[in-house]
């Protein structure tokens, strides 16, 4: 049984706009797959499906044979950890509090309020601290460490969840090339290392090739490739970056200096 699967899922905002038109694709557990593709292609929308942040207009997703819906929106969020582009951590916190943050999805609602964590949790943000190498960072102020840092911070708490799934939205966008390769390297041993099924949307196409194991390249709010890094070739990253009535395009200029 595959771990998630989108089928024909549509979605269309209160605005009118349909950020996605007829999506279906199924991700094998334990797999790294890249979302690729040019800004407003659908990315981001098509992660905050899999974990329940949107609903679909039309169609479904299922996570582990589960159809996401208000009944298990929160046992599914407790499997399937989210890395934000901007971390998304509470600055004025600790690294260690931060991490503990993800253990709430495992807390009842009145631990969760009063930010009671058992010495389990404890020992949860001590080894994933240790994983992401800030273990010495541990009592810092979260906004007193380097993007790259805190990105980290944000692997860590996603692994103190213990989930089967990470979601990673453009993690490396607002990253330094050096940090950017520590964090996709870092992602990809967690997917090797764990089993953890991760997908993560990305614009850029170096790294998509490097990194992944299946590319799924959008464009307007539909798949246009889904193949391995050896198919995506010149035609195809023409496909996935083209924008209608844009001639002069950067981002195909770009994607296809790294084809
Ligand atoms: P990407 O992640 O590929 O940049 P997004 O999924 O963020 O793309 O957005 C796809 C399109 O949907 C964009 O044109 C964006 O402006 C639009 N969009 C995203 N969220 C909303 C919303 N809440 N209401 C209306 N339009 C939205």
């Amino acid at each position: 049984m595959s771990n998630i699967s989108i089928q024909s899922v549509s979605k269309r905002f209160p605005n009118g706009f349909e950020a996605l038109k007829g999506v279906s694709a199924d991700i094998a557990p334990g797999s790294f797959t890249i979302i690729l593709g040019p800004s407003g292609a659908g990315k981001s929308t098509l992660l905050r499906l899999m974990n329940g942040l949107e609903t679909p207009t039309v169609g479904s997703v299922c996570i582990a044979g589960e159809m996401l819906g208000k009944a298990n929106l929160r046992k599914v969020r407790s499997r399937v950890a989210m890395v934000f582009q901007q971390f998304n951590l509470v600055e004025r916190l600790s690294v260690a509090t931060n991490v503990l943050t993800g253990r709430l999805a495992h807390r009842s609602w009145a631990g969760s309020v009063f930010y009671l964590f058992r010495n389990e949790d404890m020992d949860i943000a001590r080894e994933v601290l240790a994983r992401v190498g800030l273990t010495d960072k541990a009592w810092s102020r979260a906004d007193k460490l380097s993007g790259g840092q805190q990105q980290r911070v944000g692997i860590a708490r996603a692994l103190a969840q213990r989930p089967k799934v990470i979601l990673a939205d453009e993690p490396v966008a607002s990253l330094d090339p050096v940090s950017s390769e520590e964090i996709m390297t870092l992602l990809r041993e967690i997917c090797d290392r764990d089993g953890i099924t991760v997908v993560v949307n990305l614009h850029q196409v170096d790294l998509a090739k490097r990194f992944a194991d299946r590319i799924i390249g959008m464009n307007s709010g539909k798949i246009v490739f889904d193949g391995s890094p050896e198919q995506m070739t010149q035609p195809v990253l023409r496909t996935i970056y083209q924008r209608e009535g844009i001639e002069d395009d950067n981002s195909l200029d770009m994607a296809l200096a790294y084809a």
